[in-house]
């Protein structure tokens, strides 16, 4: 199955459970929003599907395309074809975005296998007119002195090199101004198709003006509450977060 589902997942940090019997199953070709409001378990999610060591798994299982991704490192994870969008450098003086590119796809290949600088250069201007984005952003210093939007600028494209399976872009609340949001509504858009799923985290209803997603689900309190079409975001953004936690709240928590 292509697929990258999540099953019954629960997750602790220092003695706090975060994630509480999530299930969730995000399927190639489709572009999923994963919404809630803040400190609901969002970002906690995204980083136990990269691998991030400090959260800890008690119970559950993540399979991507039939394998068990709990058992491989962050760097297997990648090269299986998981994307992370914030697991990039944050600033790197003096390393060119072509040379970080480069470098992060060259870390992708088979031990011994040369990245040709030509194939390179062809495939970057090739996916840098995809994303309609001017060649000499790559010879700027990466996330130097970068607007938000650039920064998201430097990420679509990676996201658009490495081609990968499943992207999980996290759109933390920080940072996002209506620029960066273009750029990862364009670059999402752009990308989306048969070979590519997407979980896309947002706390922001209005970036699904732009990324029309084929299914939604709200996460409040480590659990998926609500799932449903576009609508949903809609329905979410009149009546708030509240009326999907009041719905969905157990039996033994209602008043
Ligand atoms: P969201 O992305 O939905 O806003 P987070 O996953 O960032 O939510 O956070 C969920 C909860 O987990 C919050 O209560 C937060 O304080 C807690 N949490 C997240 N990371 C850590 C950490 N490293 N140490 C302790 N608590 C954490
Ligand atoms: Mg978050």
């Amino acid at each position: 199955m292509k697929e990258l589902s999540v099953e019954n997942l629960h997750v602790t940090i220092a003695d706090k459970e975060i994630v509480r019997a999530l299930s969730l199953r995000v399927p190639r070709g489709e572009v999923h929003a994963l919404m809630g409001p803040n400190g609901s378990g969002k970002s906690t999610l995204a980083k136990v599907l990269a691998g991030h060591p400090d959260y800890q798994v008690t119970k559950g299982k993540v399979v991507m395309d039939g394998e068990n991704l709990l058992e491989l490192d962050p760097d297997e994870r990648a090269r299986r074809g998981l994307f992370l969008a914030f697991q990039y450098p944050s600033e790197v003086p003096g390393v060119t975005i072509a040379n970080f590119l480069r470098a992060a796809m060259q870390s992708r290949l088979p031990e011994g296998e040369e990245l040709e600088a030509t194939d390179y250069y062809a495939k970057l201007y090739e996916k840098m007119e995809l994303l309609g984005m001017d060649r000499s952003f790559t010879s700027r210093a990466v996330n130097e002195g970068f607007s938000g939007g650039e920064k998201k600028r430097t990420e679509i494209l990676q996201l658009a090199m490495l081609e990968p399976k499943y992207a999980i872009l996290d759109e933390t609340d920080s940072g996002l101004d209506i620029d960066a949001l273009k750029t990862v509504a364009h670059g999402v858009n752009s990308l989306r198709g048969p070979d590519l799923g997407v979980l896309l985290i947002t706390h922001y209803q209005r970036l699904l003006n732009y990324i029309i997603p084929d299914y939604v689900h709200v996460m409040v309190a480590g659990r998926i509450v609500r799932s449903g079409r576009k609508e949903l975001a809609l329905e979410l953004e009149e009546r708030g977060y509240d009326w999907a936690r009041e719905d969905a709240a157990e039996p033994a928590l209602r008043r």
